[in-house]
């Protein structure tokens, strides 16, 4: 396995793999805590000089009555959380785009956007998706959607209207998936993938910790992502945000430093990909999610809440980014 060391900190050392093994990927993961973090940082400096952090905006458009049955989510119809009865704004164009424009004013430069849907439906609700895609891209913001599958016609029509890129989480390993999601399969998810890529729109795609997989899984559903060719330009880390009325409520919160060892272990293994810190930042601790920018994520998500769960004050984020002393890259950046 190629290491840096430190003379060699150089964009032009920077080695992007695709053939990972997942004992590799392990290997990686369960490494010394400091070593881990010694390497994730010379890739990440060497790979994305300056410690620049995204700041990405997210917007339920579609809240709710979702047909899968994603085990952690609120929105699933399949689980008692189901929270469908809150305001929908699928046709609401100029209020998504106030959104977006609010989110702007407040530093984001990506703005993100959520369905609710087993897959993209056509008609007046895709032309407002559109409309609002075009709208956030006029404003020189990346514009990301997710809302489930989606044909092939369908991405192009969010290429043409300038998606930046579509978000489609592979959530965890394939041996543990079907203890997850029981309603499409793993290979539904990389078909997915395949055709978003093949309509030239970035991929927005990673996983979720603390749902009970184990460290193998973790590895799997890692080396999944990395032998992704080219990798996904984004990548998601989430750690379980656990919900009342989802199967897994019991769940206890993750021990913060297994997220730093996913964003660690996705920085080496995907150089140059944004790994974004997304849901269950709330439960990091500053000290944590400190670890967790040095160790190579350089993208948050921002504004008071995610889908459906709470994360940190737009306040709290930029005195804990002004105390990690890393810069926000405001360029609206094709990814
Ligand atoms: S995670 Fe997405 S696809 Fe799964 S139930 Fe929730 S809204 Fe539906």
């Amino acid at each position: 396995m190629t290491v840096l060391v430190a003379k060699d900190v150089t964009p032009e050392s920077v080695v992007l793999r695709y053939d990972w093994t997942v004992e590799q990927v392990r290997e990686l993961l369960e490494r010394p805590l400091m070593d881990l973090l010694w390497q994730a940082q010379l890739v990440h400096r060497a790979a994305n000089p300056g410690y620049r952090v995204q700041l990405a905006s997210l917007l339920s458009v579609k809240t709710g009555g979702c047909q899968e049955d994603c085990a952690y989510c609120p929105q699933s119809m399949h689980n008692s959380s189901d929270n469908q009865g809150q305001p929908e704004l699928v046709f609401q164009v100029q209020t998504v785009l106030e959104h977006a424009r609010a989110a702007k004013e407040a530093g984001a430069d990506r703005f993100c956007m959520g369905w609710a849907w087993r897959e993209i439906r056509d008609g007046t609700q895709f032309e407002a998706m559109l409309a609002m895609v075009s709208g956030v891209r006029e404003m020189g913001l990346e514009a990301c959607v997710t809302a489930g599958m989606l044909t092939d016609e369908q991405a192009s029509q969010l290429a043409d209207a300038g998606l930046t890129s579509y978000n489609h989480n592979l959530d965890t390993s394939p041996e543990y998936y079907e203890q997850i999601i029981t309603t499409r399969t793993y290979h539904d998810r990389l078909e997915t993938l395949q055709r978003v890529r093949s309509a030239g729109i970035s991929l927005c795609c990673g996983g979720i910790i603390g749902m009970g997989e184990s460290i193998e899984d973790r590895s799997s559903l890692l080396c999944v992502l990395a032998n992704i060719n080219p990798h996904p330009e984004s990548v998601p880390i989430n750690a379980l945000v656990a919900v009342e009325g989802t199967p897994l409520e019991d769940l206890s919160t993750v021990d913060p430093l297994e997220m730093v060892r996913m964003v660690a272990t996705a920085r080496i293994l995907m150089p140059r990909s944004r790994v974004r810190l997304s849901a269950g930042r709330e439960q990091l601790g500053r000290e944590a999610q400190i670890l967790c920018l040095q160790a190579g994520a350089d993208s948050i998500f921002y504004g008071d809440r995610l889908l459906t769960t709470s994360n940190p004050h737009v306040e709290a984020d930029r005195e804990l980014l002004a105390q990690a002393g890393v810069q926000v890259s405001c360029e609206a950046t094709e990814e």
